[in-house]
């Protein structure tokens, strides 16, 4: 597969980001909806578009798609089979991940694996040994021939590959189109439920836009930074309990704003494990959402974290100086 080359390419050619002899070029399309969503979530700064609905949305939608969708259903379920589920709670899981707009289960598991399999090294596709901007969001923003191809998404991905809902989901035009089904919903359901409670034209209309904005676009710009922010805080601040290959870090912050997606030593230590939090201190709200799944029966076969020695048991003890 060709990817054309744009004005964005020529330009960072010049500034020399890009090498112009690398097939890698910059996805013009995702750069756009990028700085689309940001712009459209400072449409928040505006007053009139307020309302405490619309703000419980943007915080109730950060556990909905980003703790349910993301991080249960595509990280500890569709790439680590931490737990298994059945096949409606599955599906239900990867649409919520699907509003997220982080593109579709195949392409994203493929490529959090092949991050498990060379993390911090040269192959790993978003390791912030490049720079920080790197790890948090320029590695999307780049087409890579090398990752981006079928032979990659068979290598990593073969059991979504083999997936009929997966290979269907895949194809942008039905994981886009459900994004803008979900994205179109918040509107509606606010003009519908303004419009009740005032009943004016204009009561509609605020409610309306107020839950777009933040229902959507502060929710999804929220949702990407806190994911984004397992890719390159996580691999740059904290502590470690596991001796692991990599660079990953426990960080407090991200371990708390990520519902337990930041405990990310831990989870390079044991990556099937459907608990990230391993210490008392380090809650993982994700992990406790499995557990409830699993007490009303909606989960089983969790995995538990194994017994692996901590980083103070296996360092050589330090002599004096
Ligand atoms: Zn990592
Ligand atoms: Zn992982």
């Amino acid at each position: 597969m060709v990817h054309s080359t744009s004005f964005v390419d020529r330009w960072l050619w010049r500034l020399r980001v890009l090498d112009p002899k690398s097939p890698q070029r910059v996805h013009v399309h995702i750069l756009t909806g990028i700085v689309a969503f940001h712009l459209l979530a400072l449409l928040s700064c505006f007053p009139w578009l307020f309302s405490w609905s619309g703000l419980a949305w943007a915080v109730g939608g950060l556990y909905l798609f980003g703790t349910l969708g993301i991080n249960i259903g595509y990280h500890r379920l569709l790439t680590h089979r931490g737990f298994a589920c059945p096949r409606w709670v599955e599906k239900t899981l990867a649409i919520l991940g699907v509003c997220c707009w982080e593109g579709a289960p195949l392409g994203w598991v493929a490529v959090h694996r092949m991050h498990h399999q060379h993390s911090d090294d040269g192959s790993d596709p978003h390791s912030p040994k490049k720079s920080f901007f790197w790890s948090h969001m320029g590695w999307f923003l780049i087409w890579d021939p090398a990752i981006y191809n079928l032979s990659t998404y068979d290598r990593y991905a073969r059991d979504l590959i083999q997936d009929r809902f997966y290979k269907w989901l895949e194809r942008p035009h039905v994981w886009q189109k459900i994004h803008w089904a979900h994205w179109l919903a918040f509107p509606v359901l606010g003009a519908v439920v303004g419009g009740a409670l005032t009943w004016t034209w204009l009561g509609a209309l605020q409610l309306a836009l107020s839950w777009l904005v933040w229902g959507v676009f502060v929710r999804t710009v929220a949702v990407w930074h806190i994911t984004w922010s397992v890719n390159s805080v996580t691999h740059l601040w904290g502590y470690r309990n596991f001796p692991t290959r990599d660079d990953s870090r426990n960080n407090w912050l991200v371990g708390l704003i990520t519902n337990g997606e930041g405990w990310h030593n831990n989870h390079h230590a044991q990556p099937r494990s459907a608990s990230h939090g391993m210490r008392w201190w380090e809650l993982d709200v994700s992990y406790l959402t499995i557990l409830l799944l699993s007490r009303i029966g909606l989960a089983w076969d969790v995995v538990k974290p194994g017994p692996r020695p901590l980083l103070e048991q296996v360092e050589e003890p330090r002599t004096a100086a």
